[in-house]
């Protein structure tokens, strides 16, 4: 039984955890204990499945821990006691440590439907789920369901799709990527998604899952709530996360619904506790109320931030904006900040709209591009933006958090300065956030805006 000290002791394998060895794995005695084989690149896995890439490819080495001093320790913490300042392990060895730093991220949402322990009932983010899933689709699986029409679902059904299975993408909402951008940005990735054979369930539950008749240990079908029931040899719910908190049930430790309290220095409600990543319950950039926000791009700046304050610096994290994108079919689309029903409950929504080519319209492969702005009436702040385009976009959305986290006005955005290439961009004379801009600020100038008139130069 092993009994050692840390000054700094992380429990978590993900890139919250990685980021804080790169940051400080050679300054302070540290150590990172991590559950699972593998730390992994969750976002690769269903390409590693549509099988564009090899799966082990998906699996980050150790080294990325080991190599930047930090003690990497395979095991999972069983019981942790703030008092004594130390984890007990799955193998039996404790750790004391100095400071504590959190990052036991999120786990997949699997409802509790009549059927969920059936063979082939699978949620989608363990090293394990995607070499199922590979190995399901080698063997020659027919029919499958994903059930959650959020990126991770849009994402497998189209890996599922290429390789031959008859795929149902289903969702309660009625568009998919609900979470990302609204339904009329989203409809052209739904029609891509049943351009490539996917097909769309939408504003449909699922209510049960079914065994197979011949092999009543295997799933065989999905009973949805409008009576219909689809084949399936897999299903996988992609439904959400919901933050791995379970170890701390009860031990003091502040923790809300979407995860532990923490300050915007990652400070949690015990002393020298810190916590970072999908575990963590934080507020909107926009709103300054609670809000969802279980990605990467949010775990590594948290990490950083923290990583900083720890070497001493003061610095704050500013919030949840939730820039994100994803791939249907040929069509990029991305979307950040506030949805427009969502923004309503805050704010009064003014949505601009632009739509140009991705190159100059005579070059050869122009396609199209349409770019959605929301502001806020009363201040003219931007609070959201998406796109939805036949090139990449996260650029574009990375400019609109860039305009939200920095306070920008509509009337900011009318005097962007930006760049222009008959390859990358459409002609000199527009900008797509421009143009959005000068739709809202029509709108800014409500009702009684005078028509323009040319002054007479006498
Ligand atoms: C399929 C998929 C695609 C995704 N695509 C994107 C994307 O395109 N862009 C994006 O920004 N985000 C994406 N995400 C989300 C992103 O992966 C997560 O936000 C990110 O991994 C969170 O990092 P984390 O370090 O906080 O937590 P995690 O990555 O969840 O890591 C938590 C770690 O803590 C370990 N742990 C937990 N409890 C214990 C314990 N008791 N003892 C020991 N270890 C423990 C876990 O085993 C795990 O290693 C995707 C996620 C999935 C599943």
């Amino acid at each position: 039984m092993t009994n050692e000290h840390f000054e700094l002791l992380v429990i978590g394998g993900g890139p919250a955890a990685i980021t804080m060895a790169k940051e400080l794995g050679s300054r302070v005695r540290m150590g990172v204990i991590r559950r699972e084989a593998h730390s992994m690149i969750y976002c690769a896995m269903p390409y590693a499945v549509e099988g564009l890439l090899q799966p082990e490819k998906t699996l980050k080495a150790d080294t990325l821990v080991t190599e930047t001093g930090a003690q990497l320790i395979r095991d999972t913490v069983t019981d942790v006691d703030f008092e004594k300042k130390s984890v007990t392990t799955q193998a039996g060895n404790s750790y004391t440590w100095d400071k504590l730093v959190i990052a036991t991220g999120a786990e997949p949402v699997l409802p509790p439907l009549k059927g969920h322990e059936l063979e082939g009932v699978s949620t989608f983010k363990k090293e394990e789920d995607m070499f199922k899933v590979a190995s399901m689709v080698e063997e020659g699986m027919e029919n499958a369901v994903v059930i959650g029409a959020g990126a991770i679902g849009v994402e497998l059904a189209q890996a599922l799709a290429a390789r031959g299975v008859d795929t149902v993408l289903a969702d309660m909402a009625d568009s998919v990527l609900p979470n990302l951008a609204d339904p009329e940005m989203t409809a052209p990735a739904a029609e891509e998604l049943q351009r490539l054979g996917i097909r769309l369930k939408l504003g449909r539950k699922a209510l049960e899952l079914r065994a197979r008749e011949d092999k009543p240990a295997l799933i065989g079908g999905v009973v949805f709530d409008d009576g219909s029931i689809e084949k399936a040899d897999l299903v996988v719910f992609a439904v959400g996360m919901r933050p791995e908190v379970s170890l701390f049930e009860g031990s003091g430790l502040e923790i809300a619904r979407d995860g532990i309290i923490v300050d915007s220095r990652m400070r949690t409600s015990i002393e020298d506790v810190y916590a970072v990543g999908d575990c963590v319950s934080f507020t909107s950039a926009i709103t300054g109320e609670p809000a969802g926000g279980k990605l990467a791009t949010n775990a590594v700046p948290m990490g950083r931030i923290l990583a900083a304050n720890l070497k001493g610096e003061d610095r704050e994290y500013p919030g949840f904006i939730n820039g994100a994108a994803t791939k249907a079919g040929e069509l990029f689309i991305g979307g950040t900040g506030m949805k427009e029903e969502e923004a309503k409950g805050h704010f009064q929504v003014l949505c601009g709209y632009s739509e140009f080519t991705t190159t100059f319209p005579i070059m050869p492969g122009a396609k199209k591009a349409r770019l959605k702005l929301l502001a806020d009436r009363e201040s003219g702040r931007i609070i959201g933006g998406q796109i939805v385009s036949g090139q990449p976009v996260t650029d574009k959305v990375d400019q609109i958090s860039m305009a939200i986290q920095f306070g920008l006005k509509v009337e900011d955005l009318l005097n962007f300065s930006y760049s222009s290439q008959p390859w990358q961009s459409f002609y000199p004379a527009h900008n797509l956030l421009v143009k959005a801009a000068e739709e809202l600020s029509i709108q800014l100038s409500g009702p009684d805006r005078k028509p323009a008139v040319l002054v007479e130069a006498r």
